[in-house]
């Protein structure tokens, strides 16, 4: 028997797996298994489409064999096997091209190597942080001689003749200090579920089972073969073979949630990159929705073999309340959390998967609205977190977003609004800032009101600034009512214009308000009320301001607010006349204070406020 050495590669690779992977050992399981199912798989794939093989027994199984005595445990699968050339170049050699690049990329550097080790697979060499032997024989379909492959994974390996009743392999590993916790039976179930659940083909494990003699009041050990593995990779399926009661089922033993989930996507992507992906969106919103440390829905699987969970590189943070599998056949195994942010057939999956989901809901919105109904009583509020970071979904997501509004009871959504729009109307507009009936009550709606132009009420405290980065949808502006601007629209030009008539006034005002206010103008907005505030532009408006310095923003700078007044209202044309008038003065700082008031903003001084107050009272009655 001739010791053959590793090529270089193998020994710096096998140091390096050591060195990196030391802290969680127990995937060499999970490698040996996929290795099995690779196997497994292959001879499926011949006896399918190979005249040679059509003939040859295809019992697919794979089993696991403890034994605690002699701290052994061997890896059996009846798949394609190896022969002698196999051997050597499969486990002797590095072929891969794969880790042959990555081998290239090695600095010496540790913690750099240990990062980029996740980029490749690990695969069967894994096995030497838990063996301090390895006995592989092999014996390939289609072939009568197998063969033994031994090594302590350090210098090389021997290869002999040897014999096995059918085609397959048996791996046997030879624990060392550290592979000791795996002689155990309850711990290689554990790691059995936690990683090779869903494998298709089914794993047994063999052990002494203990069981509790009430004769002779001991416990005996009875050898025991159960099969440990679920096998039932669904989403590996074809939709056609699959019940709704399936995914329903599949659903609860991965989210732990208990209700059926609302709608679920089902999809599998072959070409560039395969890969299948199964989203659930839960009925009820997950309780931790709006924690920061929520945990992430989704589960990352390579070859139904599973990699990890809640990881929040899976998909955007506004879609955390989704849940569900993503399974690929084109990332290693050894794929690590670090390495996913950067990995380029995830972030293609992760942007193809978006897209899916919204697209999906779309669909749901356009043609089951009641149940849409139920999603967006759920996550209205994620969706519109959407809006303000997922640039590139902004179509779709504005097709999601619901609303109230002035016009409609319940919920309405931008297309239906844009639908009700009279062909002059040159705008969709929104008021923000405050609790829904003070936003109904607002001043600023009244020429809205009388217009008979619908608005869109957004009393959620996250709305003004999602919107306020959302200036259009499709080819209409967005536009908020309390925007200085925003009135410009609605000029009447056949109205007379009595702006210049009311300057004095507007110069008092100015001069008796000073630097409490950025300007006073005549408003083309107000109907009923005399008075209104607006803001300019690009600055928050009064409540966001209230609630910015609330959340402990206390230096932030104060912009002043604009005073609108309507030149129609009684109280002003009376102060027009009477501009010098003992009352003018409060009259002026009660058409501020009003305004405040109607904006929900607290008043810093309410006695004064008061003492205006019953002055112009006991003047007038
Ligand atoms: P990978 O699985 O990524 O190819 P591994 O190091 O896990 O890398 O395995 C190396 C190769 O050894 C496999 O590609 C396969 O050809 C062969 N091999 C490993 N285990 C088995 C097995 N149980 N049956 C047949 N071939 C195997
Ligand atoms: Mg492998």
């Amino acid at each position: 028997m001739a010791k053959q050495e590793f090529q270089t590669e193998v020994s710096q690779l096998l140091q390096l797996i050591i060195h990196s992977l030391y802290s969680h050992p127990e995937i060499f399981l999970r490698e040996l298994i996929s290795n099995s199912s690779d196997a497994l798989d292959k001879l499926r794939h011949l006896t399918l489409v190979d005249e040679a093989f059509k003939s040859l027994p295809f019992d697919p199984r794979i089993d696991l064999t403890l034994d605690e005595a002699a701290q052994t445990l061997t890896i059996a699968d009846t798949g394609i096997g190896m022969n002698e050339e196999d051997l050597i170049s499969h486990l002797g050699t590095i072929a891969r091209s794969g880790t042959k690049n990555f081998l290239s990329q090695l600095s010496g550097d540790q913690k750099k190597d240990s990062n980029l080790i996740g980029q490749f697979g690990v695969g069967f060499y894994s096995a030497f942080m838990v063996a301090d032997k390895i006995e592989v024989v092999s014996r390939k379909a289609g072939e009568e001689q197998a063969y033994r492959w031994t090594s302590d994974g350090k210098t090389g390996f021997d290869i002999e003749p040897a014999s096995r009743e059918t085609a397959g392999t048996t791996i046997t590993l030879h624990f060392n200090e550290e592979g000791n916790q795996y002689a155990n039976s309850w711990r290689l179930q554990e790691v059995v579920k936690k990683y090779s659940n869903h494998i298709a083909f089914p794993i047994f494990l063999t052990y002494d089972k203990s069981e509790w003699n009430a004769e002779e009041k001991k416990s005996d050990k009875i050898r025991t073969t159960e099969q440990v593995n679920a096998a039932s990779a669904l989403w590996r399926r074809s939709k056609s073979e699959l019940t709704d009661d399936d995914y329903k089922e599949l659903y609860k033993s991965i989210s732990g949630d208990s209700s059926d989930p609302l709608f679920w996507f089902h999809t599998r992507a072959e070409g560039n990159l395969d890969y299948t992906t199964l989203f659930y969106i839960p009925t009820k919103a997950p309780l931790d929705l709006y924690q920061a440390e929520y945990k992430g829905g989704v589960k990352l699987y390579v070859k139904r073999v599973f990699i990890l969970d809640d990881a929040k590189e899976l998909l955007p943070q506004y879609l955390r309340f989704v849940r569900g599998i993503i399974d690929s056949e084109d990332l290693p195994l050894n794929v690590s959390r670090e390495i996913l942010q950067q990995n380029r057939v995830l972030t293609a999956i992760k942007t193809a998967s978006v897209k899916k989901i919204l697209s999906e809901l779309k669909s749901i919105a356009e043609k089951q609205p009641e149940k849409y109904l139920e999603f967006i009583t759920q996550y209205n509020r994620p969706i519109k977190e959407g809006l303000y970071g997922d640039y590139a979904n902004r179509e779709t997501l504005l097709d999601l977003v619901r609303f109230k509004s002035t016009k409609v009871e319940g919920m309405t959504s931008l297309a239906d609004v844009k639908s009700r729009m009279s062909e002059d109307q040159k705008a969709i507009y929104y008021i923000t800032g405050g609790a829904e009936s003070l936003l109904r009550t607002s001043p600023l709606l009244e020429i809205y009101k009388k217009k008979d132009i619908e608005v869109l009420i957004l009393d959620d405290e996250i709305d003004e600034i999602v919107f306020s980065g959302v200036d259009k949808y499709g080819e209409t502006d967005l536009k908020a009512v309390n925007k200085s601007s925003t009135s410009d629209d609605l000029k009447d030009e056949s109205e007379p214009d009595n702006t210049e008539a009311i300057q004095p006034l507007l110069d008092k005002l100015k001069s008796i308000l000073g630097d409490r206010v950025a300007d006073v103008r005549a408003s083309v907005r107000l109907a009923d009320s005399p008075s209104c505030i607006v803001s300019d532009e690009d600055e928050p408006s009064l409540q966001m301001q209230q609630m910015l310095r609330a959340m402990g923003q206390k230096d932030m700078p104060m912009p002043k607010p604009t005073l609108e007044i309507n030149p129609d209202h009684e109280i002003v044309k009376k102060l027009l006349a009477n501009p010098h008038g003992t009352l003018a003065e409060d009259a002026a700082w009660l058409l501020f204070d009003q305004a405040l008031l109607m904006e929900g903003v607290s008043l810093k001084d309410p006695a004064t406020f008061v003492q205006r107050l019953n002055r112009v009272l006991t003047a007038s009655i």
